[in-house]
């Protein structure tokens, strides 16, 4: 059988990466059919839209894409793409694997941790009051009058929103997910001893949830001293559940913590429909040049494997990325000593590397 899937490459240096994680993803032996949908800058001036309709009709169709990184155009006023396909599709959990493969430049060699962020809400709901505006007046007013607090009328306020439902379907979610990968231990994430009924609700859910799931292991830590616990011992740590804020922090601790934004892949998952991507943007300034790493964007093709139930071809892709990072021979400047060493090879060439080891092992 083969998977249609939804393939966008993106711009910037997405076309390269996409296009060499295809080849890779094909010579796993899994048959694909790939709708290819282009989006991003090149499509906005043809269509008016970085991501036009017809791009989220595929995804509806297929179920499943794989995705380029996307510019956000600045200034023009214009929702990021991102933003954008989450909310539309309801990609309500982040998900974002930090693995530590020999080879990889860190400080660290036993990290294997999954972050599963909140997508949806907290302080990315949207819902801001701009300092001099009216409704901001009118809130300051009406705050004045509830609470306590005496609030100087030059502010700005953003509303950090959390809900019992999207607690509940995230932690769920990550105990779903943990059972399912054979890990042993959630934590959840939160700062309830300041925000207590924001976060103190999330942290309630997830205790709430915990009891559901008895055969793992459940345990919360205060944000800033997960922080500090991730950079002395992240090896105690397996899958981490988090609200938006958090989880987009977090998350990019994590990816330091194994080597770097060239290797960090990603997923955006909801109860209907499923986009992998790599977790760095468009890298403009390398485009066209077939110099990017394009091993996050395979790595995420993983992720799309696991999902399509190919474990099997999951784990074969990952074991020769790990193979072609360990010897380090074939690998973009961002995994080589110094980012200027002569031996880096080019995107084309990583995709090269593996798909040999895919053959010949
Ligand atoms: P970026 O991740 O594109 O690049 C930052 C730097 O990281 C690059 O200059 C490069 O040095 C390095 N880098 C990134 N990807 C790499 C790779 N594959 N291999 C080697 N080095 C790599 O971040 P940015 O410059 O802040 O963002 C550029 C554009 O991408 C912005 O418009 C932003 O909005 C967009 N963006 C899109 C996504 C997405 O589509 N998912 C995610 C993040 C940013």
């Amino acid at each position: 059988m083969a998977y249609p899937v939804t393939l966008i490459p993106g711009d910037g240096t997405g076309p390269e990466i996409t296009e060499a994680t295809r080849r890779v993803l094909d010579a796993t032996g899994v048959r694909f059919i790939w709708h290819v949908q282009e989006a991003g800058l090149l499509v906005l001036e043809r269509e008016g839209s970085i991501l036009p309709p017809r791009v989220l009709d595929s995804i509806r169709q297929t179920g499943v894409a794989l995705k380029g990184p996307i510019t956000t155009p600045i200034g023009r006023g214009m929702r990021s793409a991102n933003v954008t396909l989450r909310k539309s599709l309801d990609l309500f959990a982040n998900i974002r694997p930090a693995k530590s493969f020999p080879g990889l430049r860190s400080r660290y060699s036993n990290i294997d941790l999954i972050i599963v962020r909140e997508n949806t809400e907290d302080l990315y709901a949207g819902i801001e009051f701009q300092r001099g505006s009216p409704d901001m007046a009118e809130l300051v007013d009406w705050l004045d009058a509830h609470t306590q607090v005496q609030l100087s009328r030059d502010a700005a306020i953003s509303i950090k929103y959390i809900s019992y439902a999207a607690s509940r379907r995230i932690v769920k979610f990550a105990f779903d997910y943990a059972l399912a990968n054979k890990r042993r231990k959630v934590t959840a994430v939160h700062k309830a001893n300041i925000m207590r009924y924001s976060d103190g609700l999330f942290l309630a859910v997830a205790q709430e949830v915990a009891r559901e799931y008895p055969q793992i292991q459940f345990e919360d830590r205060i944000v800033d001293n997960m922080c500090m616990q991730l950079v002395q011992k992240p090896e105690q740590y397996d899958v981490l559940v988090l609200p938006n804020l958090y989880g987009d922090i977090l998350s990019d601790l994590s990816a330091g913590l194994i080597g770097g934004l060239g290797v960090a892949p990603g997923a955006n998952i909801g109860n209907e429909y499923a986009v992998f991507e790599p977790v760095h943007g468009s890298a403009p300034k390398y485009a066209g040049q077939n110099k990017v790493n394009p091993m996050a964007m395979m790595f995420s093709g993983a992720l799309l494997l696991r999902h399509l139930g190919e474990r099997p071809a999951a784990e074969r892709l990952e074991a020769a990325l790990g193979a072609v990072i360990a010897e380090g021979k074939y690998v973009t400047y961002d995994l080589k000593p110094t980012p200027d060493d002569k031996s880096a090879v080019g995107t084309s060439q990583v995709a090269d590397a593996v798909i040999a080891r895919l053959r010949h092992g």
